[in-house]
Formats: structure tokens, C-alpha cells, sequence
């Protein structure tokens, strides 16, 4: 069951302290709070986990401080959209707006090798308008020789950087729970100067530890991948792992399943999925065009597949794009021949553009149908 105060409730006002008293003293409940940051407004949520059959609904939607509530069946607890389509979606994260109807790119490099290649990155994004990159210092690889990041020695210069250039938010996978403290250390060390949102990754999906330890912090929001080899409805289950904690600021990332029936590409492209996830959950959707084509092949149209398999999420209505840039891609020490090249951004934002236009016509093409009955 899930209790939606007022909006703008002051969790010191009589309200709520009466609220909160008569919910706590439940039998056989346990209560977590979550705060939702809406554009216009900021709202509490109170989960009511246990013997909710036996709560009657009436009499808590009669509290002070509530405005309804909504009882919700067993899967995705607090990300899942239980048919109630009036409860917010998304949240607000250092000056950007991240929910189901906004678009944003993050474009970027896979790892970060030299501090040359971060610049030269990060100005181009500058130059192109774009406030939001990807930044991979801790690297999860397969083969224990190959380079591994440069961890906590690269995030001063990283961060300093991202400043330099206006950079509001990192995409940062992190692999273990001591890499929040580190990257909160950096941030703070060189004063704050960008944002970080924490990317688990596809072969994380399922560390529960680790979701557990990141979901207890409130601050630093998540891009989860699903897992490549595991069900949509597991990876779900992970996401709420987070929210669980009480971190509920979760975007949903598709990067691909693995399977050799994608040849060429690198994993099969699963972009399709994007409304359904919207439709499942309250979760934003990103899609990572990269990680799921896996080389910068270009078709007889002169279109990098690259951008094909973008244009496919984004006008299935995709919230975010985390996608592989670099200035020297055969000198990257990761997912170089994935990588596109500096000089393709501009067309890459423009091509997003047109998709993006198309979408948001067939949206308001079905939103004007939606009206007329
Ligand atoms: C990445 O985005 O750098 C990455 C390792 O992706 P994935 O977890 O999807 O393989
Ligand atoms: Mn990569």
C-alpha cells in the first residue's frame, strides 16, 4: 500500500506527525518513507510493507496529511505504476529534469584514458550544448589483463574538468560499495563542480549487495542496465532492490541481450521494449546504442548503424542516451571500434533531433484521437 501525502507536506507539521503516528502503530507494519522532487512540486510517499490486507483503506485516506492512497500488487513495489497515472514520475538532479517525457544525452567516453581525452571530450560536448557525458573509471572487463580503469586517481581531474566545461551530470559505473565514497570524496575535494549519477552495470544487475549499499544513499541517482542474459522481469526486480533502500531516483538502461543470433551486432537490440518498460514502471528509459551494436559499421545510406539503432529508441520515446564517443578511437583502451568520433557528434544531436520531432508528433497524434472519444 502506498500513503501519498499532500503535496509540499512539512514532515514537522501536526499533519503529518499524526499521520505518521497512526501508521506506525499498525500492527505488524513496517513503513518507509520515500520524497519524490517533482518540476512543480515535491511529494511524500509512505510504502506500508506487510500485513497490508488488513489495513482498511478508508481510514487512512481519512489522516491528515493524506491525499490517497493506492494499494499496489506485489511486483515493482514503489517503481511499478499500479495503474495510477497521476503519481510523478521521474526526478529533478543538479539543474536537469530526468522522467518519462524528457529526452537527455549522454554522450561520452566508455573509459577514461588520459586526461588529453577527457578535455578534448568534454569540450566538444561544450561546443555542442550538451551539459551531460559518460565517464567509466572503474571498468568491469572480462579478461582480468586488460585495463581496468583508472579508479579514484582519475575523478579530481575528471571533475575538475566537467566543470571547466559546464558539465552538470556524469554517468559513473561504479563495482563496489567503497566507490560511492570515493567518488563523493573527489566531489567534494574539488568543491562540487558537476553532478555523478551511479551506472551499475549489465553484469551487476544482480549484485544485490551492491544495489542494497547504493539504494541507501539518497543523493546520487541510478542508471541501471538490465542484465544481459537474465529475464526483463528479473532485471525489474533489481531496479527495486534500489527503491527498496529507499533510492528511487532509478533510470532503466537497455544495452542489448546477449545472444549470437545478433550478429553482426555486438548484442540483440532491444530498444522495441522502451513504451512497455514506460507502460510496467515510473521508471525514465535509457538506451545505450553503443554496448548494443558494438562497432561504428555504417549501412549503404550512409548511416552509421549506430545511429539506425539510436533513432529505434528514441522514437519508441527513450528518455536518455548513453552513447560511446571518442576523439582517437584507436588509441581508446576500451570499446575503441564502438566509439564514434568527435566530428560525428553534431549529426548524431541533429539525427536525434528529426527522431525526436517524429516521436513527439505521433505522440500528440494519438493524444489528439485519445481527446476526440
Ligand atoms: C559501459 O557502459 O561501459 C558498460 C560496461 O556497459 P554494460 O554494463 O552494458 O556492458
Ligand atoms: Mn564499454
Amino acid at each position: 500500500m502506498i500513503v501519498i501525502l499532500r503535496p509540499n507536506t512539512d514532515e514537522n507539521s501536526v499533519a503529518f506527525k499524526k499521520t505518521w503516528k497512526f501508521l506506525e502503530e499498525l500492527n505488524n507494519i513496517r513503513l518507509q518513507k520515500n520524497i519524490v522532487e517533482g518540476k512543480f512540486q515535491r511529494l511524500t510517499e509512505i510504502y506500508l510493507f506487510g500485513d497490508t490486507a488488513a489495513v482498511n483503506q478508508e481510514t487512512v485516506e481519512a489522516l491528515p496529511a493524506v491525499e490517497r492512497v493506492v494499494r499496489i500488487s506485489q511486483e515493482y513495489r514503489v517503481l511499478g505504476r499500479h495503474k495510477d497515472s497521476k503519481r510523478l514520475t521521474g526526478f529533478d538532479y543538479n539543474g536537469l529534469h530526468f522522467d518519462q517525457e524528457t529526452l537527455n544525452i549522454f554522450a561520452g567516453l566508455c573509459a577514461v584514458d588520459s586526461k588529453e581525452s577527457v578535455e578534448l571530450m568534454m569540450k566538444a560536448l561544450k561546443e555542442n550544448k550538451l551539459t551531460c557525458t559518460r565517464m567509466g573509471a572503474y571498468k568491469p572487463r572480462t579478461n582480468p589483463y586488460s585495463f581496468q580503469g583508472h579508479g579514484k586517481d582519475c575523478l579530481p581531474y575528471v571533475f575538475e574538468l566537467a566543470g571547466k566545461y559546464s558539465i552538470k551530470v556524469i554517468a559513473m559505473e561504479i563495482l563496489h560499495e567503497n566507490h560511492i565514497r570515493e567518488i563523493d570524496d573527489a566531489l567534494e575535494l574539488t568543491g562540487r563542480p558537476t553532478g555523478v549519477i551511479f551506472q551499475v552495470g549489465t553484469r551487476n544487475t544482480q549484485n544485490f549487495e551492491l544495489l542494497k549499499a547504493i539504494g541507501r544513499q539518497n543523493e546520487y541517482p541510478v542508471l541501471l542496465k538490465r542484465g544481459f542474459g537474465i529475464t526483463l522481469n528479473e532485471s525489474l526486480n533489481a531496479a527495486e532492490y534500489l527503491a527498496s533502500e529507499g533510492n528511487s531516483k532509478v533510470i532503466f538502461c537497455l544495452r542489448g541481450m546477449k545472444t549470437s543470433f545478433s550478429e553482426p551486432h555486438r548484442n540483440m537490440v532491444d530498444f522495441s521494449i522502451v513504451p512497455a518498460l514506460k507502460r510496467l514502471t515510473r521508471m525514465p528509459v535509457c538506451i545505450d546504442p553503443s554496448h548494443s551494436v558494438g562497432s561504428r559499421e555504417t549501412s549503404p545510406d550512409g548511416i552509421p548503424d549506430i545511429f539506425h539503432v539510436t533513432a529505434q529508441g528514441v522514437i519508441a520515446g527513450a528518455n536518455m542516451i548513453l552513447v560511446d564517443f571518442h576523439p582517437e578511437p584507436a588509441k581508446a583502451l576500451v570499446d575503441g571500434p564502438q566509439a564514434l568520433l568527435l566530428k560525428e557528434l553534431p549529426k548524431f544531436i541533429e539525427d536525434v533531433k528529426i527522431v525526436r520531432q517524429a516521436y513527439e508528433k505521433r505522440r500528440n497524434l494519438f493524444k489528439a484521437s485519445k481527446s476526440v472519444k
